[in-house]
């Protein structure tokens, strides 16, 4: 490493990204360099939504973290939990109150962290621990058998979260933050459960003629343009741009066997993928 000055006197020290401003777009391209190291390749990550599940109480709960529980035997699996009513009363008042969007998710996030809370006392018998999004780094070692770690989906964008381009509803919140959550660990895959038995052309509990979709493109996806989506935005732009995780399942946890058979890699709900090249 050598250290080096140029004409106009700055310091610099030697790489290919020397003197850069990082925004040129040819230097940009040539950073995608080799594979990237996945930390848990055998990692399944599954959000546990918040309206969809947690907020239906402890029938719809209770099975489904009986499933994980049996699941867990087979499959390294990170519990990730959605936010639910809670969240949505909270952006109702704030935005009320004329709060930015970044208070909005930091609102968001605490919810979602209530969640995980409660999630992990209900397992802490058999497995259950909470951790924190500084604890995901250390993951690989909270894998020990019979283990199940719990932690918020929402990511930690907080007050610095992006404005939206529609409305002041955080846009990133815990669909998204699971993607990214398996993305950053290099996870054999990230599921989503939820209510419905997967991805429809529209809302199923509002349009009886919505076409359920088993699998999908996300650039299809994206031209389509629908209304309303089961998941968020901002979670298909992450995928697509993906470059560890191409693939989210989306799936009915109301379903007994689902979750189960989602993480033996049966084709249960909708997938939504990246065309690999
Ligand atoms: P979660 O609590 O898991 O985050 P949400 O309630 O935010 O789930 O989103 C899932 C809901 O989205 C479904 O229960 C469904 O009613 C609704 N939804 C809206 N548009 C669609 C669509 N195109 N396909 C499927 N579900 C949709
Ligand atoms: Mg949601």
């Amino acid at each position: 490493m050598t250290l080096q000055r140029d004409a106009s006197g700055r310091l610099h020290i030697e790489s290919n990204l020397m003197g850069e401003s990082l925004m040129d777009k040819q230097l940009l391209a040539g950073t995608d360099l080799g594979s990237i190291h996945r930390l848990m390749p055998d990692l399944n990550v599954v959000k546990i939504g918040g309206q969809s599940i947690i907020d239906r109480g402890r029938a719809a709960l209770l099975p489904i973290l009986d499933e994980l529980v049996e699941a867990r035997q087979q499959h390294k699996i990170l519990i990730t939990t959605g936010g639910g009513t809670r969240a949505r009363h909270a952006y109702a008042i704030a935005t009320d109150l004329g709060m930015p969007t970044g208070v909005l998710a930091k609102l968001g996030s605490s919810i979602s962290e209530q969640n995980a809370l409660m999630i992990a006392i209900l397992l802490s018998q058999r497995g259950g621990i909470k951790i924190g999004h500084d604890d995901l780094v250390k993951l690989p070692n909270y894998m020990m058998p019979g283990i199940i770690p719990v932690t918020h989906a929402m990511p930690p964008y907080g007050l610095f979260e992006q404005p939206p381009a529609l409305g002041r509803i955080p846009p990133h919140r815990t669909d998204a933050g699971a993607f990214l959550l398996a993305e950053v660990m290099g996870a054999e895959r990230c599921i989503l459960i939820k209510d419905e038995h997967g991805l429809y052309t529209a809302d199923p509990k509002k349009d009886p003629n919505a076409q359920f979709i088993a699998e999908i493109d996300i650039d299809e996806l994206l031209a389509l343009d629908l209304a309303d989506l089961a998941v968020e935005r901002s979670m298909l732009e992450s995928l697509k741009h993906a470059r560890s995780v191409r693939e989210v399942f989306i799936i009915n946890g109301l379903v007994r066997g689902n979750i189960t058979r989602a993480l033996a890699g049966e084709r249960v709900g909708t997938r939504l993928y990246v065309k690999r090249d």
